[in-house]
């Protein structure tokens, strides 16, 4: 047993180290065929028309807000429960960042909440939705688009915590970030996501006018495709092979070939990782499941037949969340706490946002904690951090 256990981690294997390597004696180093080879194999895998790779899933955020038209005045809601990044990107253009509750049967933004927020506020005040698939469940992209589509809004799903996700409503089946409900989906392949590139980000649409933007965005805002060029000026020098044009104010986030190869090599095996911890997920339902019916303080959300869950985090809730995870990192289990609510960040706490807020997802955040959970977790590995979980709450007064 390898202790400590991390609450995830990356897993590389020969053929990994194999892919990177040969692109390091490519004449490619940044963007070069890697990306393009990624891409396709990137939208495939999720089944969306266009994938565009970037260089983390911040900057995927970044460029998808640019693209849907955030600026100053624009009013966006997330939810309090995830990654900063989710709502700090409205920032990085100069959006509002609206916050709505979560329902606690999924701690994920919940739609009824939304509906209160938009019937609140005069139509036209708020432009978009991002929703988090947070944890890996799949949030319900039907009643967001529904939302969407009644209230004028675009639809961005931050899918980071979930690629391989699914839930099925009368016979169809939507993958996360398949993109057939939002009008963008984005993913990070930071080392604690389902696929690591050290740093990177995906994006994914079926829209070619989103698809061909974020193309321009990715680099610095500049085109070099002729059918995409102005008209040329009077008494313009003639235009050469050398020609482009830089349209709008774009960034440099491109992904290097590097990350990519490592990237496409971890995603050959995306199902067997994933189907993994699936199987370590319900190793822990299962256990835990059987510790709450003997009355121990722990809950778990196990999600309903209809939703297939990508499992980027296992996270319990107890009311004795502190004392556990000490008593777990002094032995050795390096749990993790996902997530302080956004709204309550000191950042966000000076655009007028307080405690009390947002109740469902305060109490959530009073009570998770997040279990390892990675593909190279052994049974055995596992099983000591259920007996070790099972040996604090038994032994509470
Ligand atoms: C990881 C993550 C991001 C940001 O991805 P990076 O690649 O680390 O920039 C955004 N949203 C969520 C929900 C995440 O978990």
């Amino acid at each position: 047993m390898n202790l400590p256990i991390p609450y995830g981690r990356q897993h590389i294997t020969d053929d990994d180290v194999a892919s990177v390597n040969d692109v390091l004696r490519s004449p490619y180093l940044t963007q070069g065929p890697k990306i393009g080879e990624l891409e396709n194999a990137f939208a495939q895998y999720i089944g969306s028309t266009y994938a565009i790779a970037v260089a983390n899933g911040t900057a995927a955020l970044h460029l998808c807000c640019l693209a849907l038209g955030v600026g100053p005045g624009t009013r966006v809601i997330t939810t309090p429960i995830t990654f900063s990044a989710s709502a700090n990107c409205v920032r990085y253009c100069g959006g509002e960042v609206y916050f709505a509750d979560i329902d606690p049967e999924t701690a994920l933004l919940d739609p009824k909440a939304v509906r209160e927020l938009l019937e609140s506020h005069p139509k036209g005040f708020f432009s978009g939705l991002i929703p988090v698939d947070f944890a890996g469940y799949p949030v319900d992209l039907i009643a967001f688009r529904e939302l969407a589509d009644e209230f004028g809004l675009w639809l961005l799903e931050d899918a980071c915590h979930a690629p391989g996700a699914s839930f099925t409503t009368n016979d169809q089946t939507y993958r996360s970030g398949d993109s057939s409900l939002a009008d963008l989906a984005i993913f990070s392949f930071h080392p604690v996501k389902h696929i690591a590139a050290g740093e990177g980000g995906m994006i994914t649409t079926n829209d070619e006018e989103l698809y061909k933007h974020l193309l321009r965005l990715r680099t610095h805002g500049i085109t070099n495709k002729s059918d995409e060029f102005t008209e040329p000026y009077s008494g313009e020098p003639e235009r050469g092979g050398w020609y482009m044009e830089l349209q709008e104010l774009g960034y440099n986030y491109r992904l290097t070939d590097i990350q990519a190869a490592l990237a496409l090599s971890q995603l050959n095996r995306a199902d067997s990782m994933l189907s993994r911890r699936q199987e370590l997920a319900a190793r822990y339902d299962a256990a835990f499941s059987e510790a709450a019916s003997a009355g121990l303080p722990i809950q778990i959300i196990v999600p309903p037949a209809n939703v297939s869950h990508a499992y980027h985090l296992y996270v319990i809730q107890t009311p004795e969340r502190k004392a556990l995870y000490d008593f777990l990192r002094a032995k050795n289990i390096l749990v993790q706490v996902h997530y302080i609510p956004v709204h309550l960040m000191p950042y966000y706490r000076q655009f007028g946002w307080e405690p009390g807020d947002f109740p469902n997802a305060e109490q959530y955040y009073a009570g998770c904690l997040s279990l390892p959970l990675f593909p190279a977790l052994t049974n055995e590995e596992q099983d000591y951090v259920i007996d070790t979980v099972k040996t604090f709450l038994i032994g509470l007064p």
